[in-house]
């Protein structure tokens, strides 16, 4: 659970708010496209114009996606539920007013568990409810005038409202990730935070330990996770800047200027009432039948902590290697049709096969691709785990040679970076054609070792009189003699063997 850590002898608590954009082809009233980057006001219809006569008729998928994230954090998906009417004027509401939910969401409770460091947090959910999205101002190129774009009114939103359970920055930025990895991994949401598919409000106030909540100011539109940590330390800074000085913090709505790494307030902020909140007469009560449930239950992929779970007791990995290997759906797939691939490989026929070690096997691969090669090459090329551009099953063979003795690590990186940029496609052959084979020949290391033994008498007296370091000298004197093509395994186990 939390862990407090006190800042200049304060206690931070922040809750979140995230709109999470579905991601269904059309919107949550009309039958207009949701489909980002159009131009402006192509893609909005009458109801997202709020022309006179049109009335709203809610979007299946919508609901679907919700009952889905209620499934997924073991919250309460509501049989019924109630769209309201938020009412607040500004020029991208043409309604005058939002359709969401107020007293009775969708979504009721729920938590969200997830990793600080190696210490297990667990946030609960308030709710999450169904609305949609406003228009966007463009104040850009209209000679100094502003224009209104109308694609976005009516995108279906989520907004997943956590309690003020968290204790830090670092906290909520790790919430903030878990639930971005949960909404795509959930197929409900494409993630992209450019895109404003996903965005954070932070709430945040500090108190002296054991004194009730302090009040909060909000954080709008958050979107990168390093700007959330950075704008928590600074309002938290701010807070108790104010508070020493015997002000009194002000409920408001603040921005975060990236430029100036300062939050600044935009308006104080309104109460719900001033919302005048009723039910939307344009909309009936959402009824959400048990069954419909259940069948979303029964399409439901495995979840990612359970996935990671299994990653441990079937795979032997460590708990960070599963957690990372499920930060998403892509991933956890590469890795699991990396681990069929080195299965398929019929260890007789490796040139130089040495006892197929599965367990082994399974961290080989989880290391090649949180530590190596795979996470090294997408770090360096700004991609994603979606765009791995060497498949598996070449992946588990150039392994395999790896593993065999074949090549030496080294050899393996080399190899892969080919892969990897498509100057090669076969691994035997660029194996070949580099010169990276390993003498494995016994016969050839043993006649070099004869050598070695012969010219270093010194080395060979001292390991047996127990100096373990006079040993790694002759294993260093033979990968010298090859040129460093002796396979090091094959010379540590011949060279034992000599040395009796
Ligand atoms: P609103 O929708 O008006 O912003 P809510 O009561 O729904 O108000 O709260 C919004 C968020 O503020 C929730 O995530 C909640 O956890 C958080 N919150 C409430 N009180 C505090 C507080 N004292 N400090 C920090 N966060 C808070
Ligand atoms: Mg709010």
């Amino acid at each position: 659970m939390s862990t407090s850590k006190l800042i200049r002898g304060y206690e931070v608590v922040i809750g979140l708010e995230n709109h999470v954009q579905l991601s269904t082809q059309s919107k949550i009233f009309s039958g207009s496209s949701t489909a980002f980057g159009a131009a402006p006001n192509t893609q909005a219809s009458p109801v997202d114009l709020a022309l006179p006569g049109t009335l709203p008729v809610l979007n299946r998928a919508a609901v679907e996606r919700a009952i889905r994230f209620g499934l997924a954090v073991g919250a309460k998906v509501a049989p019924l539920s109630i769209f309201a009417r938020k009412n607040y004027f500004y020029p991208d509401l043409p309604k005058g007013y939002q359709i969401s939910q107020f007293e009775i969401p969708v979504v009721q409770g729920g938590a969200v568990e997830f990793f600080v460091g190696d210490v297990k947090h667990k946030v609960n959910l308030t709710r999450a409810h169904l609305e949609e999205d406003a228009g966007k101002s463009l104040h850009e190129d209209y000679q100094g005038q502003s224009g209104i774009d109308l694609n976005r009114a009516g995108t279906p939103l989520l907004e997943i409202v956590s309690e003020p359970d968290m204790r830090s920055g670092a906290e909520a930025a790790e919430y903030a990730k878990t639930l971005h990895a949960l909404v795509m991994w959930l197929g409900i949401c494409d993630g992209n935070m450019q895109e404003g598919s996903f965005r954070c409000d932070v709430n945040v106030s500090v108190r002296k330990p054991g004194e009730p909540f302090g009040t909060r100011r909000e954080i709008k539109n958050l979107n990168s996770f390093r700007f959330l940590v950075d704008a928590v330390n600074y309002e938290v800074n701010w807070q108790i800047d104010e508070i020493e000085d015997g002000r009194k913090i002000q409920q408001a709505t603040v921005l975060y200027n990236p430029d100036t790494g300062e939050t600044r307030a935009m308006r104080s902020k309104e109460d719900s009432a001033d919302y005048r909140y009723f039910p939307d007469p344009d909309l009936p009560p959402l009824v959400i039948a048990p069954e419909w449930v259940e069948r979303v239950k029964g399409e439901m992929p495995e979840l990612p902590a359970v996935m990671a779970k299994r990653f441990e007791t079937a795979y032997g990995l460590s708990t960070a290697d599963a957690l990372l290997l499920t930060g998403s759906l892509a991933k956890a797939s590469y890795f699991e049709r990396l681990v069929a691939g080195l299965q398929s490989i019929n260890p007789a026929k490796w040139a130089d096969a040495y006892a197929f070690d599965g367990a082994g096997y399974y961290g080989r691969a989880a290391s090649v691709m949180v530590n190596q090669l795979v996470a090294a090459n997408l770090n360096r090329d700004g991609k994603s785990a979606e765009d791995v551009p060497v498949e598996t099953g070449i992946l588990a063979t150039l392994m395999s040679r790896q593993i065999a003795g074949v090549i030496s690590a080294n050899g393996m990186r080399e190899v892969f970076s080919l892969l990897w940029t498509g100057e090669a496609t076969d691994v035997d052959s660029v194996i070949e054609s580099k010169g990276l084979k390993q003498v494995s020949d016994t016969g050839a290391i043993e006649a070099i070792l004869d050598e070695v033994l012969a010219a270093n008498p010194k080395s060979v007296e001292e390991y047996r009189a127990g100096k373990d370091k006079a040993f790694n000298a002759l294993v260093g004197q033979a990968m010298k003699a090859t040129k460093g093509k002796a396979n090091p395994a094959l010379v540590n186990e011949l060279l034992k063997k000599k040395l009796g």
